[in-house]
């Protein structure tokens, strides 16, 4: 499977190079896309069977759902490694090499790298959002509830949660202002009796997205199976395109992931954030410098150094599986990952502005 990857990379290379000016071919032929990857040998099963029962585990499908959404739409792959490419072809132009060890606090773990903001002039992004209610009752979802959701969502991409680092910890100058703003673009009660819709995106072929180009989707639903949501990342599908959540996550609903941050956690994957354990070992990253590469994921309330790879993990961070008030942070590798995809030729380059 790798070797049939590798050179599915080549090509979808070598396609994005004849399609631009000759004078940019030799710029791209530096970017490095060799560590690109997007099948996890996670599967849905699997993944179902390593989260059921256990409540100590954060239980995202998003990238399971990747899986299936690879397997069925053979043109994904190709779309998802330009996405990246204009990615990193959009970071090496505008970024500054990241320093070792700098800004960390002084820390001892080997991957200590500080990563600075880039300047990508887009300013605040405000990111419309409609929501679909999908239940019996669906007025079961309240709008305190959805609103407590927004201010998490505002105050998680703003750094101005009120969560704090523990002590001892060496990533107490990593957590940044991402600078994302969420705006209530509309609400959609749906009354229906299905009583669990599963990861296989059917909630979304019986309530399609509005206007995804140019607004943030979320269904609101019973999924089953103890999953607390799963996302689309960039590049796939319009018709699919938006996030899933439990409404038992959804929000302030008390619990360990009743902060609202399932929500934090799946937008940063439909903004372009891989799981920080890259869905691997140690030899897999998830392609920011400034998050240091972990073995697995994290669960529970980590005491730290929680060390994997010969590092001190991120527990803290949004893409871990951590309790949701035991998670806290985007690093700035994170955020201008977020934000390449929004500025020109990117993949939701259409939301800026709206
Ligand atoms: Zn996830």
């Amino acid at each position: 499977m790798k070797k049939l990857l590798l050179s599915m990379a080549a090509v979808a290379l070598l396609f994005t190079a004849c399609d631009e000016d000759k004078n940019e071919i030799t710029q791209d032929q530096e970017i490095d896309m060799s560590d690109f990857y997007v099948y996890t040998d996670i599967d849905t099963e699997e993944a179902s069977k390593q989260t059921q029962g256990k409540e100590s585990t954060r239980s995202c499908y998003a990238m399971a759902n990747l899986n299936r959404q690879l397997n069925e739409n053979p043109g994904l792959e190709k779309k998802m490694f330009e996405v990246e490419h204009h990615t990193r072809k959009f970071l090496a132009a505008k970024g500054k090499p990241p320093t070792a060890g700098g800004g960390s606090g002084g820390g001892s773990g080997e991957t200590d790298v500080d990563v600075l903001p880039i300047e990508d002039n887009l300013g605040i992004i405000n990111i419309p959002v409609y929501i679909h209610i999908v239940y019996p009752d669906a007025n079961s979802i309240s709008n305190a509830q959805i609103n407590s959701q927004m201010a998490t969502l505002n105050s998680d991409f703003r750094d101005i949660n009120t969560n704090q680092l523990p002590s001892g910890t060496t990533f107490v100058n990593d957590a940044t202002d991402a600078e994302f703003s969420f705006s209530l673009a509309g609400t959609f009660r749906h009354n229906d009796s299905k009583s669990s819709w599963g990861t296989n995106d059917s909630v979304k072929s019986a309530y399609p997205p509005i206007t995804p180009e140019t607004h943030m989707n979320i269904w609101v639903c019973e999924i089953g199976g103890g999953i607390l949501g799963y996302a689309q990342f960039p590049g796939g599908n319009q018709a699919t395109d938006g996030i899933v959540l439990g409404g038992d996550y959804f929000g302030n609903t008390g619990g360990a992931y009743g902060l609202g941050r399932t929500a934090t956690h799946e937008v940063g994957h439909y903004l372009n954030l891989r799981h920080i354990w890259g869905d691997g070992k140690c030899n897999r990253d998830d392609f920011v410098t400034d998050t240091p590469t972990a073995g697995a994921s994290n669960g529970g309330c980590p005491t730290f150094p929680s060390v994997s790879c010969k590092s001190a993990d991120m527990t803290m961070n949004y893409m871990d599986y951590t309790y949701d008030s035991c998670m806290y942070m985007f690093t700035d590798g994170q955020r201008n990952r977020m934000r390449a995809i929004f500025t020109s030729g990117g993949p939701r380059a259409a939301m800026v502005g709206n």
